[in-house]
């Protein structure tokens, strides 16, 4: 499995956990500090947006904005703004 690319952050699962949401098994994990969310699908990392049970992968730049720059700390209301970025389906 390839390594998490989000080494700056604090992950709240030992262990990503995982879940199937429509037959797509995703593996899900989140910063415990600045609550972003991220799921593994078909071996990549993305960021997503967690409603319920189901997962909504976020556009590219948000992805790799979330997992390239360092983990912010905090909550940022713009995170907030970020997670309404549906990415669009391919
Ligand atoms: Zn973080």
């Amino acid at each position: 499995m390839p390594a998490e690319p989000f080494a700056t952050h604090s992950l709240e699962f030992d262990a990503p956990r995982s879940a199937t949401v429509d037959g797509i098994v995703y593996l899900h994990q989140r910063c415990r500090i600045c609550g972003r969310d991220f799921a593994m699908v078909d071996g990549v990392w993305r960021a997503v947006h967690v409603t319920g049970l189901s997962f909504q992968l976020l556009e590219d730049e948000v992805s790799l904005r979330w997992m390239k720059g360092r983990c912010p700390g905090i909550l940022l209301i713009a995170d907030e703004q970020d997670g309404r970025k549906a990415r669009a389906p391919a």
